[in-house]
């Protein structure tokens, strides 16, 4: 094979399929390649919350934690030691942007591609079966402590100031919501503005069967290398070549294998994340995904089960597992909530992408022509992800964007 296309997208995770299809909206002949399969992609196996109460980047344990963070004492933090000389400085950049104030700077920037989420999503459903995956029913955090309840004074705060409605409310107020959830929390903090995807991996497979639909060209094959001739590009796959006049890189986690060899060194890290499925014993119901705030981990109504998924490990992307947390976590799950038997044999992994300051890159590569970037979405990519494709579809096509874009650019690093 060796086709022509304007643009080719590499990378068909949430931010891809959306960059593809909002390209494709825009006149462009576009074609999207994965090398799947859909459940090695991040977009795949999170926690399928969709909402706006992404207000600040995701806060780490306090610094007053920092020893039991490099012990590997907190379930909600794993380091893997073979990573902590590479990942230590970054591991510094964020708490340095963890500092209140820069919290608040930094969500007010991430916010234009959060603010109408909901909305961007249900752009791209329209004519696919996707909207069978979309609940009402959002998420709400417990608290097992007045302290923990207390470190969300700021989120609270910048919810007031944006218009995010959300609810505080008791147990037993909590209960008549969700009765099946065991009342060993304090408090309850509800988002009743929020939605969730049930099964986000069919979501991005429907709106990729959109986007073949109507016309774009989706190439099933690992993508390896890149070379420019100072205009257009050629990308070499494992099922043949793609000439494209611009390439759009969307490959999340993996980009750097792309970026590296350009000459780039933007800080990427990831933050790992498993998943597990359980059944529920005595016909036990949850409607809302449930985030144990003082432990670290989500339990979330799924398709497949009610699914865990764990907070951070910090190891390289394609490391060996090592799901230590969600053994870690089970036992607080179960006190909450009467989980059955594991659904499925082992846990899934997958990587957050995340820059230090928590900020995406969308934008052109500073010293490459025709070259774009759309990645470091980081904790909350399925809800950006079709505002980043957005956003990086109207700057390719020369559009004016929807929000400012200068935040999110490349040479930021
Ligand atoms: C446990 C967990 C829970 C989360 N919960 C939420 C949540 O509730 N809400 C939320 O908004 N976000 C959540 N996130 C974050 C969100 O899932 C990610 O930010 C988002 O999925 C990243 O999307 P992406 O398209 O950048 O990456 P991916 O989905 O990983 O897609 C990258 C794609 O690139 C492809 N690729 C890579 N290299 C190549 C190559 N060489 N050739 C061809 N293709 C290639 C891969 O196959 C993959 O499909 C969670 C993440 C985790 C891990």
């Amino acid at each position: 094979m060796n086709e022509n296309y304007e643009i080719a997208v590499v990378g068909g995770g949430i931010v891809g399929v959306s960059t593809a299809l909002h390209l494709l909206m825009r006149g462009a002949k576009v074609a999207l390649i994965d090398r799947g399969p859909p459940e090695l992609a991040t977009s795949y196996g999170n926690a399928g919350i969709v909402g706006t109460f992404y207000l600040l980047p995701f806060d780490p344990p306090p610094f007053s934690q920092m020893l039991n963070v490099l012990l590997n004492r907190l379930p909600s933090v794993h380091i893997q030691y073979r990573h902590l000389p590479k990942s230590i400085g970054w591991i510094a950049r964020y708490y340095l942007n963890s500092r209140r104030e820069q919290r608040r700077i930094l969500g007010r920037l991430y916010w234009p591609l959060i603010a109408d989420a909901i909305r961007e999503h249900k752009t791209l459903m329209q004519g696919t079966d996707a909207e069978r995956y979309l609940t009402a029913h959002g998420n709400a955090f417990l608290f097992r402590t007045e302290a923990s309840f207390a470190s969300k004074s700021l989120e609270l705060e910048e919810a007031r100031q944006r218009g995010v409605p959300y609810k505080i409310m008791s147990a037993a107020e909590f209960g008549d919501i969700e009765p099946d959830i065991k009342p060993i929390y304090s408090k309850a903090l509800y988002w009743p503005g929020n939605v969730r995807l049930t099964n986000p991996g069919a979501v991005v497979t429907a709106y990729t069967e959109k986007f073949v639909r109507d016309g774009g060209k989706f190439l099933k094959a690992k993508a390896h290398n890149l070379q420019s001739n100072g205009d257009a590009w050629r990308v070499e796959t494992s099922n043949g070549t793609i000439q494209a006049q611009q390439v759009a890189l969307c490959t999340g986690p993996w980009t750097g294998d792309f970026f590296r060899p350009l000459g780039y060194r933007f800080p990427l890290e990831m933050k790992r994340g498993y998943h597990r499925h359980f059944s529920a014993i005595g016909g036990a119901k949850l409607a809302h995904a449930i985030c144990d705030v003082d432990v670290g981990y989500y339990l979330c109504p799924m398709e497949q089960g009610y699914r865990i998924t764990t907070g951070a490990e910090f190891a390289a992307v394609d490391a060996p597992p090592t799901p230590v947390q969600l053994d870690q976590v089970l036992p607080y799950a179960r006190e909450l909530f009467p989980l059955g038997e594991p659904v499925e044999s082992k846990a899934w992994l997958g990587s957050r992408p995340c820059l230090p300051d928590s900020l995406p890159i969308i934008g052109p590569a500073p010293r490459h022509k025709n070259l774009w970037f759309n990645f470091a979405q980081n904790h909350a990519g399925l809800t950006s992800g079709p505002a980043s494709g957005r956003l990086l579809a109207e700057m390719i096509r020369g559009e004016k964007t929807f929000c400012d874009p200068y935040p999110y650019r490349a040479d930021r690093f």
